[in-house]
Formats: C-alpha cells, sequence, structure tokens
C-alpha cells in the first residue's frame, strides 16, 4: 500500500494532513466504515481520495450534484489522478470507455450520481468492478429535515448488504444530532467510526450591521473590502434578488441573479460563470446553494435575515474554503424578522413544526442582537463550546451597553397606552410626536406618551425595540397588523423594579475583516500576484477547467510571499504537487525570475 504521507506530498503538493484527515484516511485505507463530520473547508474530499489511491481497484464517490462532480473530476485530472464522472450528460461512448477503464483498473476515482448508482444495471455493473471504497458525499441529503433531502439518498444502505467487505465512508458539513442519527440508520453506518471535527471556521470574520439601507450598505462592504472578489449575497425573495443584482451592475460591479424563477438554462449558465470565473457576485436566494464547492468566495453577504442559525452556518461556511480570510457579512432589522415570521406562519407546516421554525427563528435574533462573541455564540448553538474568538465584529469593538430602563419604560408604556395594537412604525412615530394621519386618526396625539421620545431618534427606537424582542419582552403580533405586544416581564421594568442594559444604536461598525489583498505588502508584490493571476486565467481557459483547478489562491499567493527561484524552492510551494510541478515549473519560474523589481 502506498503510504499516505507520501501521496498527500507528491499528488496533491501539501506538506501535512489538517485535523483529523490522517487518522480518517488511515482508518478508511484500512478497510474501516467512517462518518466524517468536517466543517466546509475542512477538507474532507482528501479523506476519501488518498484512500481509494492507497487501495488496489477503483472508489465510487455518490455525489448529488453534475456540478460538483465535475468540479472535483477536473481538479483531480489537473493532479494528475485518473478520475471520471458519469451523469446524465455523460455521452454513450464516454459512458463505454470509462466501464472499461474501470474494470481495467486504470480509473481510481468514479463518480455517479446516486439514481444511476441504484438502477440494477449499474449494480450489476458494480459487481464486475474491483471497488476500493464507497464515498458517500453530502451525505445530509438521507434526511428529511435537512435541507437537501433526496429521497434516493435513503437506498444507499443496500450497499452494506451487497458489498460487505467494502469499507464505506459518509461525508457532511452538517452537523446536527438529527441529520448524523439519520445518516447512521439509513446508510446503515452502525459499525462505522464517526469522526467529529470542530465545527468553528477560524478564517471566518463574522459581522453584523444593522440595515438602514441594505442595497446601499452592501455595496459599500463590497467595496471597501472585497472589491473584485468573488462573493455571495443571499436575499430572502426573488424580486429582492434580482433588484440587488440590478443594483450592484449599475454601480459597476459583476454581479448575476440565481433564483428557482429563473429558467434551468439560465440558472446553470450562471452557476458556471461564478464558479468558472473571478470576481463575480452571485446574488440568490437558497435556491443557490448546496454544491458550491468554489473555494475562492471571499464574501457571503445576507441583507436579509436568514432563517435559522442552521441556514446562517451553511450559507455563510461557502465564504473561504481555502483557508485563506473570508467574512460572514449580515445586514438585518426588525421587518426581517416580521417578515419571516408571516412566512412561517401562513405557511403549511404542521402546528408542531411552525413551534420549532419559531423557536430557531428566535436564535437567529439572538445571535444577530448579541453583545457577546458571535463564533461562541453560533458554535454554541451547536454544541460546542469555545471561549470569545477575538476576531468577530463583537470581539474586536465590543458594544458598550448603557442603562435603557428610562426609554425602555417610556417605549412599553407607550405600547400600553395605543392599546397594544399598533405597529412598530407607528408607536415610533407617537413617541416622537409625529401627528401623521394615523396619529391623528386613532387619537394618538392625545396620549401620555405622545412626544416623550424626542430625545432619541427613530434608528435608537428601532433599535431598542428589536432588543426587546429578542429579549422576548416584546412580541410581534403578526395576526394582528404586526402590533407590538407586551409580555409578562414587562412587569417589573414598567414599575421600575428592575433595570436593563442595551446596546445604544450601533455606529455602523467599524470592524473590519482582514480584506485578502491587504497582504500584499509592496507594489512589486502587487504586480507579481496580478501577472500569475492573469497567467492562471490562461491556463484555466486552455484546459477549459475553473481556475482554482490550475492553482488555488493560496497557492499564488505562496508564491509571492515565498518567490521560489528555482524547481527546487518551487517545490516547497503549497499545492504544488509532482504533475503541476512537471507542468508549469518552466512558465512559474519565468513569472517569477522575470518581474522587474
Ligand atoms: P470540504 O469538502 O470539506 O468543504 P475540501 O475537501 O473542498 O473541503 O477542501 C477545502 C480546501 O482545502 C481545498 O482547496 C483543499 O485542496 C484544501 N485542503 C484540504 N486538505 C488540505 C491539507 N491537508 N493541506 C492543505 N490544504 C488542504
Ligand atoms: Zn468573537
Amino acid at each position: 500500500m502506498q503510504d499516505a504521507h507520501s501521496l498527500l506530498s507528491h499528488i496533491f503538493g501539501y506538506p501535512a494532513f489538517r485535523g483529523q484527515q490522517g487518522e480518517i484516511v488511515e482508518h478508511v485505507a484500512h478497510g474501516g466504515h467512517a462518518l466524517v463530520l468536517m466543517p466546509t473547508g475542512g477538507g474532507k474530499s482528501l479523506c476519501f481520495q488518498i484512500p481509494a489511491l492507497m487501495r488496489p481497484g477503483v472508489a465510487i464517490v455518490v455525489s448529488p450534484l453534475i456540478a460538483l462532480m465535475q468540479d472535483q473530476v477536473a481538479a483531480l485530472t489537473e493532479l494528475g489522478v485518473a478520475a471520471a464522472c458519469l451523469n446524465s450528460a455523460t455521452q454513450p461512448d464516454d459512458a463505454r470507455d470509462i466501464a472499461r477503464r474501470a474494470r481495467a483498473g486504470t480509473l481510481d476515482l468514479l463518480y455517479v450520481a446516486p439514481e444511476r448508482l441504484l438502477t440494477p444495471r449499474f449494480q450489476d455493473f458494480l459487481r464486475t468492478l474491483n471497488i476500493a471504497l464507497f464515498a458517500i458525499d453530502e451525505a445530509h441529503c438521507v434526511s428529511q429535515w435537512g435541507h437537501d433531502f433526496r429521497p434516493e439518498y435513503q437506498q444507499l444502505g443496500l450497499l452494506a448488504d451487497e458489498f460487505p467487505g467494502v469499507p464505506r465512508v459518509a461525508l457532511t458539513a452538517t452537523a446536527d444530532p438529527q441529520t448524523r442519527e439519520d445518516i447512521l440508520h439509513y446508510l446503515r453506518l452502525a459499525e462505522a467510526r464517526v469522526f467529529l471535527s470542530s465545527f468553528d471556521r477560524p478564517n471566518l470574520f463574522y459581522q453584523v450591521v444593522e440595515k438602514h439601507n441594505a442595497k446601499r450598505q452592501l455595496l459599500e462592504f463590497i467595496n471597501n473590502e472585497y472589491p473584485g472578489a468573488s462573493g455571495i449575497v443571499y436575499c430572502l425573495s426573488r424580486k429582492r434578488v434580482e433588484d440587488t443584482a440590478e443594483w450592484l451592475k449599475e454601480n459597476g460591479l459583476r454581479a448575476l441573479p440565481y433564483h428557482a424563477g429563473l429558467s434551468h438554462e439560465v440558472r446553470e449558465a450562471n452557476q458556471r460563470e461564478f464558479l468558472r470565473e473571478e470576481g463575480i457576485v452571485m446574488v440568490a436566494t437558497v435556491a443557490f446553494g448546496m454544491g458550491i464547492d468554489k473555494p475562492d468566495v471571499r464574501f457571503v453577504a445576507h441583507i436579509d435575515m436568514p432563517k435559522s442559525p442552521e441556514n446562517f452556518y451553511q450559507e455563510s461556511g461557502r465564504a473561504g474554503r481555502d483557508g485563506l480570510p473570508a467574512s460572514s457579512w449580515l445586514c438585518y432589522g426588525l421587518n426581517d424578522v416580521v417578515q419571516l415570521t408571516q412566512m412561517i406562519q401562513g405557511s403549511e407546516m404542521a402546528e408542531l413544526q411552525k413551534q420549532v421554525e419559531l423557536s430557531k427563528l428566535d436564535a437567529m435574533l439572538a445571535f444577530c442582537e448579541t453583545a457577546a462573541c458571535r463564533r461562541q455564540q453560533i458554535l454554541s448553538h451547536f454544541g460546542e463550546a469555545s471561549k470569545p474568538c477575538g476576531h468577530c465584529d463583537n470581539c474586536l469593538s465590543p458594544p458598550i451597553t448603557f442603562d435603557a430602563s428610562l426609554p425602555v419604560q417610556k417605549l412599553l408604556s407607550c405600547i400600553y397606552r395605543v392599546g397594544q395594537r399598533c405597529s412598530a412604525n407607528h408607536v415610533v412615530d407617537v413617541l416622537l410626536g409625529r401627528s401623521n394621519q394615523y396619529v391623528l386618526g386613532l387619537g394618538h396625539d392625545k396620549v401620555s406618551t405622545f412626544g416623550i421620545g424626542r430625545d432619541f431618534n427613530q434608528r435608537a427606537w428601532r433599535s431598542l425595540i428589536r432588543q426587546l424582542v429578542a429579549r422576548k419582552l416584546l412580541q410581534v403580533d403578526i395576526a394582528r397588523g404586526q402590533s407590538l405586544v407586551l409580555t409578562e416581564g414587562c412587569r417589573a421594568l414598567l414599575k421600575g423594579e428592575q433595570k436593563i442594559y442595551l446596546r445604544p444604536v450601533a455606529e455602523d461598525s467599524k470592524a473590519r475583516s482582514v480584506n485578502t489583498d491587504r497582504w500584499l505588502r509592496t507594489e512589486r508584490e502587487e504586480r507579481l500576484w496580478q501577472a500569475l493571476r492573469q497567467w492562471r486565467r490562461q491556463m484555466a481557459d486552455e484546459h477549459n477547467v475553473p481556475a482554482y483547478a490550475v492553482f488555488s489562491d493560496r497557492t499564488l499567493r505562496d508564491l509571492v510571499e515565498k518567490r521560489p527561484q528555482t524547481r527546487a524552492e518551487l517545490s516547497r510551494v503549497y499545492g504544488l504537487g509532482e504533475l503541476k510541478l512537471a507542468r508549469y515549473s518552466e512558465p512559474l519560474l519565468e513569472i517569477l525570475n522575470g518581474q522587474p523589481g
């Protein structure tokens, strides 16, 4: 059997395994079953790719999306690994050729969609092969509770009966216990060893801002922190996707829309462009998601609040798979909470499920409103204890809370005076003493709280309201015109028996992530970086693969920082395996040496 470490360095060009990778590889290579739970970007692929190379025979990789398979195969081919995929787009001639190579034992990895794998014909074909292992990628697709349920996945358990001697490894980035149980059950992995990694994403910078003009705030964020970078912007509705993509385009960015209302062709084309090109901002609903294996997504922005911490974690996790600094930027407001509550309550879900969804929404709001470490909060949601991270927005500029007892009293009594029948907008109008038609129409200019809140502006009041909703001191009654309603906990506050400390209305956070391009120390490095990127683009076009399949950003960055001058020095660069060295040493050294100082 080939040695795992030498494969890692010679084929993949990496010096060491990350986290539990080494252990997993050894376990599977020696025939063990495994369930691998690792966050996005953790390096799950190597956990089956290296055992596939170590064991005799071909590894069968089950993967739910064509785009995902194609990209992995392209990347493996660039490394000189014999890999292929079979899917609905494969031509019959190609399929025959792939089958021949698999039988002849000259193929190391074969990617296939679950529905094909399950056909009797394919099962017969499998029986003619020497199989190294089965890898079931995106294994959370077996779970009905998950976001990507695929009924076919539940039948993959039959592999246990049909191929009892072949190791099976299931992999996912979905952490919750329910999904884990479903995977073990449906894939019959009771005997599998479970490898659970920390779900922390140390290279992700978390930042939450209060919404006042989401599109403008988004544009500013991108222009200030990630000009020219690839990113994903998530929105709640199709219309908002269209508007936002349009707005970004008007302002000179390369933005594309993606949502379920677009034709299949347009979606495919946009996804492909996003995956292959650099510097595209994909504006999307959550329909755009699984299988976005692009390693160099530098930011994920939510311009509407996600509906649960699970969604938030999955979506924001699509940034920074390559381990370089990346940002999660979330912009939210009270209206988001109202809108999401409405969506849940108006849906067809069973009552119990609605309660579950509403409590997830509460947890999401609590994440947005917290004055503590964001990372700690999100990890604790997944049952993982951690210390304050020191580099999220709250850690970097801790929000200072103030004694808000008096303004809160004003607010609560105003809500009480207007009969707990009015929306946040209306309550704020009364507090500010605005005699508009609604206020006058209801006679609210006569209540004792009219105009008592002029020491705060509208934004400040809305911020206080949100914080009170997050703490369950206020409720938004959707059924009754989104009116604000007091809860039991308000009593002590109203009577002045209890103090309350809240965050003042936030100035737009000054906390900034570490922009990828800021590491370029000199103009010379900047020129070298651009030259390398341009060359990579050419190579990618020639080979018809995404740029990152040629070289990751991390490799380019290592090249700029180390500035290798000889082939021996080149071989120590991150991600340069033997095939790439053989292929690219010359042009690389030319670029590296050719740069005038
Ligand atoms: P996941 O599937 O868990 O989201 P990937 O397998 O796509 O993650 O790996 C994410 C990135 O990290 C890839 O670019 C991969 O090449 C890189 N990577 C994985 N393992 C290592 C390692 N041991 N050393 C360096 N880079 C690695
Ligand atoms: Zn923190």
